[in-house]
């Protein structure tokens, strides 16, 4: 299609953008790290937004050339972060299709990207969504436990939202979950769903792993979930996507954040 097309063009033109969403430590209020998020800056339409294209790309192997491009790009500013890192650590969370996990060589694209740029593996972390995990299981396990054998994290994104990985927890080499911001936003009116929330904070547990919650908008939210124990949190309460250099300066400040 039109777009597909010049999505392929401005993939090699430059024209996608990434900005990067704080996240923080919940138990501090140090931002500890930050999700990257793609935005393309399509001549004639402005800035336009990874829902409005990551489907197209989606279609085809397109999508493992944008997630190639934001891999690359992350990982060497991830190794200007290396000196840093030192004082506390600090960690950037990547974005990566299902069809990249099912079709596309991940282990051999994130190694290739942490080689040529010299970034350190322990500070990327790769979120993917836990529907496409369960479309191999046996390929899935196979990829994340490589790529966690290389020091690298791993993430399930918009946990709760798909066919549920919940039962196949246990199978999965994975770091950390994060719990979908629709949980979030109902919880605010409901105890049952404030209930899901806290399930889903004890299988995190029991798992051993970190938990995440989304999708933070208002003070409430914040006491909410940190109240419950979540690890760390994100939202447009703690701060929206920004430009990587005043990112940056959050994570690299000593204050902790205003809100949080
Ligand atoms: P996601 O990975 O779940 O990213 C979180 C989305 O929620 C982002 O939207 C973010 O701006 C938004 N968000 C953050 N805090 C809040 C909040 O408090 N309230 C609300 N309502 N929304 C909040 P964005 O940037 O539009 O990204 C949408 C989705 O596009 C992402 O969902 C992810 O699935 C996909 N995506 C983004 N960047 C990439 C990328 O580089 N590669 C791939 N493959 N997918 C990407
Ligand atoms: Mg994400
Ligand atoms: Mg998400």
């Amino acid at each position: 299609t039109e777009t597909e097309l010049a999505l392929r063009r401005g993939i090699e033109a430059d024209e996608l953008v990434l900005e990067y969403q704080p996240i923080v430590d919940l138990a501090t209020s140090r931002v500890d790290g930050a999700e990257a998020l793609v935005r393309w800056r399509r001549p004639d339409f402005g800035l336009v937004g990874p829902n409005d294209f990551i489907h197209i790309a989606e279609r085809s192997s397109l999508i493992i050339e944008l997630d190639r491009w934001v891999l690359e790009r992350c990982c060497e500013r991830l190794a200007g972060w290396r000196d840093r890192d030192a004082l506390s650590p600090i960690r950037l969370a990547v974005n990566i299709s299902g069809r990249h996990l099912m079709e596309g060589d991940l282990v051999a694209d994130v190694a290739a990207a942490l080689e040529r740029t010299g970034a350190d593996p322990s500070m990327l972390e790769i979120e993917l969504t836990e529907t496409h995990l369960l479309g191999d299981l046996d390929l899935a396990v196979e990829t994340l436990r490589a790529l966690r054998d290389r020091g690298v994290r791993i993430s399930i994104d918009d946990f709760g939202t798909g066919y549920s990985a919940m039962n196949h927890l246990r199978h999965l080499p994975i770091d950390s979950i994060k719990i979908d911001r629709s949980f979030i936003v109902a919880a605010r009116v409901s105890d049952a769903d404030a209930a899901v929330v806290d399930a889903v904070l004890a299988i995190g547990r029991s798992h051993g792993l970190e938990v995440v919650a989304e999708g933070i908008e208002t003070a409430e939210d914040l006491e909410f979930v940190r109240g419950r124990g979540c690890d760390r949190g994100q939202g447009y309460y703690i701060s929206y996507p920004l430009p990587i250099e005043s990112a940056e300066a959050l994570m690299f400040s000593t204050l902790a954040m205003q809100h949080a």
